[in-house]
This record gives structure tokens, sequence and C-alpha cells, in this order.
């Protein structure tokens, strides 16, 4: 069975307070639909509806500290406490000490070994691969995993011929900020179908939404609303186009931009959003308690025939 892990950087389940939740104002209605008109907050979950399931899970993992990206990433692709190995939470890139649970045994690189058809969908422009090649920027956990399994990141040209989706989903920021006015450029609905599409055609498929960790950080409510309703049209093209055959997973590192009151990420649980058929999410969502249990749940599902 396949799996698509639509990555929400930065995001927990926080109170319903519009004063410093954005997930109290975004306007959600296909996320609202799928959970019998809740939203995505702490009081929602745990919820098991007829066609999604919310749990909160844990990303502190009994380690001191606000948890951080690049143990947090690592957590979600290696199914290992490495907070608890290491003793403290780390990001947002990984140092030396937490790339090295990166090099092999990840969801991705035990796909491929597997046999399985695995990829992280996003597209990343050329300054990206300038930055890694020049040693300015470092991967984070996430691409980390995927390069070190052997994997190519998608570039400007898989985008263009429609194999990858750029981080905004829509393309916009390509067209607007990133100096390729020819990008595609689809509106939300439009995104979340051809998410769906791209995602057949694997058996374990990553997307990573980052903007809303920043967003969270810079403390944009305004911001913050659209990204969360953007999200929520791609989920209402998802939905149409997934067939029983694929669950999708949503869920999250750390909280951070559900309290706006602060720039500092938080000791929030985040939510654990499946989307599927009822017993393959059962069995997906079986003891699933914090971000270690995340890798288990993917790999048990996609080793299902
Ligand atoms: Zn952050």
């Amino acid at each position: 069975m396949r799996v698509l892990f639509i990555f929400l950087d930065g995001i927990g389940l926080g109170e319903n307070n519009p004063e410093i939740n954005p997930l109290a104002r975004a306007k959600m209605p296909n996320l609202n639909a799928l959970l019998d008109g809740r939203s995505l907050l702490k009081s929602s979950a745990p919820f098991v509806g007829e066609r999604a399931t919310l749990l909160a899970i844990d990303p502190s993992v009994g380690v001191a500290g606000l948890p951080q990206s690049a143990t947090g990433q690592a957590m979600l692709v290696t199914g290992i406490n490495i907070p608890a190995e290491l003793g403290y939470h780390y990001g947002p890139k990984p140092n030396p000490e937490v790339a090295a649970y990166l090099q092999n045994g990840t969801i991705f690189s035990r796909c491929v070994e597997a046999g399985k058809k695995t990829a992280l969908l996003n597209a990343y422009p050329p300054r990206y691969f300038h930055g890694i090649d020049s040693g300015k920027r470092l991967y984070s956990s996430i691409p980390l995993a995927v390069t070190n399994a052997g994997l190519k990141l998608f570039t400007h040209e898989d985008l263009f011929a429609g194999r990858a989706l750029s981080a905004d989903f829509t393309g916009r920021g390509w067209h607007e900020m990133l100096g390729f006015p020819d990008t595609p450029v689809l509106d939300a609905h439009q995104s979340g179908r051809k998410l769906a599409k791209l995602a057949k055609g694997y058996d374990f498929s990553l997307f990573e939404y980052w903007a809303s960790d920043y967003a969270g950080h810079k403390q944009q409510m305004d911001t913050a609303i659209e990204l969360m309703e953007t999200f929520d049209g791609v989920l209402g093209g998802l939905i149409e186009k997934m067939d029983d055959e694929m669950l999708v997973l949503g869920t999250s590192d750390h909280g951070n931009m559900e309290d706006l009151s602060t720039r500092k990420h938080t000791a929030a649980d985040v939510p654990a959003l499946v989307i599927g058929e009822k017993t393959a999410r059962e069995e997906f969502t079986d003891g699933m308690k914090s971000l270690t249990d995340v890798t288990p749940a993917i790999w048990r599902t996609v080793m299902r025939d």
C-alpha cells in the first residue's frame, strides 16, 4: 500500500485561541469535513472518523528542552529516539552527531533496499544546489536522508516537467520570488490533485511544507492563515484524486505556528492526521504515540501487499 507523507514543519496542536493560533482562525473546510467539523486543535484529538484519524503525538520524547527540527525530522525518518540517545534536541540543521543517524537505516534507504519506489516530491531551485555545492548551505535532515539513500532531489527541470511540486505547493513563489516567470502556477486545489497523481507513482513519497515554521518564528498571523488555507485547498484536491491504495499522513517535527505569542518552538504535541481506508488507517495508527512511531508505521504499510 502507498504512503504519502506531507511533512508540515512547526505545526503543533494548540489552544482554540484566535488571538495566538492561526489554526483557530484559518478557514479549512476540507479538513473540517474530514474531522466531522473539528479543526486542527488540541481539543480535536484523538478522533477517528469515516475518512480520517487525528492523533496528538509527542515530539519531546522524554528529553528536556524544546523539540528542534534536525532531531525531530531525523526521528520521523528513522524511528530512533535520537534526542534520548544524544541527550538533547538539536536544530535547525543536523550536526555531525544527528547526521550520523541519517547515513543508513532511514525510511528512504529501507525502501530503496526493499525495491520500493520512493521520492521526496519537492523541487529545489538552482540556488539551493549552489548553496549545497559551495558548502554555504547544509542539507536539513529530510533531504540529507534522501540523498544518503542514493536518491536525487528534484530540480527546476522536474518542476517544469510536472514531476515535482514547489515547496509552496502552487509554484507561485518560484514565479514571483525566485525569478522563474515561466513556472506553471496552480491553485491549491489543482496542486492537491497533482500531489495525489505524483504520489501514485511511488510506494512512499514525502512532501515538505516548511514555510509554516518560518511564519511561526516570524509571528506572522496573516501569512500563517494563508499557508493553512492553501494546505486546506491542497487537501481538497488530494482527497478527490487519492484512492484506497493510498494513505496520507500529515505530521510535524515540533510545535511553533500554533502559538504566535512566542517566536520559539513549543512543547505542544503535534498532529498525526491520517487519511484513507479505515482498516489500513487503524493498522497505521496502532500504538502511535510519538515521532519515533512514524517510520515503523510507514514501513508496515508500504510492505503490505
Ligand atoms: Zn523552527
